[in-house]
């Protein structure tokens, strides 16, 4: 079994701003995304704290990008960032994983990696 390459990069969480609707936080939803860790962004989505503006980081990663890497809320985190797969999941590229991985310095996964499903990240 391969490692998953999202384990050592976290390149889209601190990329993209990760955006998503509000009642998927557990003001709505029992165990949904922490409240706490979310602003506003309109009247319909907010987005993880962190992630707004030039320099993003979700302040729900924790370690080094590029290097060792969790999202501290793993098994609530929202929609968008479990709908982000690493590049070549399931055989399909994802652009914009490449996108994250190049601003952080990383080279793209390989198409060989066939990495496990992903335990993080999924920004927008
Ligand atoms: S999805 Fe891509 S950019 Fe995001 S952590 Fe995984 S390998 Fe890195
Ligand atoms: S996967 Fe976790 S650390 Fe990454 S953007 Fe989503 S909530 Fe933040």
């Amino acid at each position: 079994m391969r490692a998953n390459p999202c384990l050592a990069c976290g390149a889209c969480c601190a990329h993209f701003r990760a955006s998503f609707y509000w009642a998927e936080t557990d003001d709505a939803t029992p165990g949904g995304v922490p409240a706490a860790m979310t602003e506003k962004l309109n009247d319909f989505f907010l987005i993880m704290r962190g992630t707004r503006g030039p320099e993003p980081r979700c302040e729900a990663l924790l370690g080094d990008i590029g290097a060792g890497v969790r999202c501290s809320i793993y098994e609530r985190r929202a929609s968008i960032c479990r709908e982000f797969p690493p590049s070549w999941e399931d055989g399909v590229q994802n652009p914009r994983c490449d996108q994250a991985r190049a601003a952080w310095g990383l080279t793209p996964l390989a198409p060989e990696i066939n990495p496990e499903p992903s335990p993080l990240p999924r920004a927008a």
